[in-house]
């Protein structure tokens, strides 16, 4: 069974997602390209298509519920990083449920994930080890 999300891509059309100046390719090597960003205010960026609606950021190649694959997943912005699938990892996530219901898709459960565990498959599409470190940043004014 492959892992969730290769067949979801909810999260990547409900949300803003936005980060530090810093984050681009123009500033820091293996970055978010800026091509596909906008300037949101003084101190941020954020994913095309994402900043209008209906939400779709323009890194997205999905059908939602069939297939999906962000585009620049080794350079993604450090809030994708951070949206955990609901328990992945031991743990509900109300982003992936929110997400996923707005498409009208279950939210995951433990059950989602046994798989993994049974055939100690990991084909998780997050970090793997090629991805970047995410560059320090300054406090961003609220
Ligand atoms: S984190 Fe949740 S909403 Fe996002 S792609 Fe994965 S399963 Fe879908
Ligand atoms: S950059 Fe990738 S992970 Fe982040 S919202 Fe866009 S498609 Fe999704």
């Amino acid at each position: 069974m492959p892992h969730p999300c290769l067949s979801c891509g909810a999260c990547c059309t409900q949300f803003r997602v936005a980060f530090h100046w810093m984050e681009s390719d123009e500033f820091s090597e293996g970055g978010v390209p800026a091509a596909l960003t906008e300037r949101l205010d003084a101190h941020r960026l954020c994913m095309r298509g994402t900043y209008s609606t209906p939400v779709h950021c323009v890194a997205l190649d999905a059908r939602i519920g069939e297939y999906s694959r962000c585009t620049i997943h080794s350079n993604r912005p450090s809030v994708c990083r951070q949206v955990d699938a609901s328990w992945e990892y031991g743990a509900p996530s109300a982003q992936c449920d929110k997400a996923r219901l707005a498409h009208g898709l279950a939210p995951l459960t433990l059950a989602d994930w046994r798989w993994r565990d049974a055939a100690d498959n990991d084909d998780c599409p997050d970090d793997n080890g090629s991805s970047p470190p995410t560059p320090r940043l300054p406090p961003v004014a609220a």
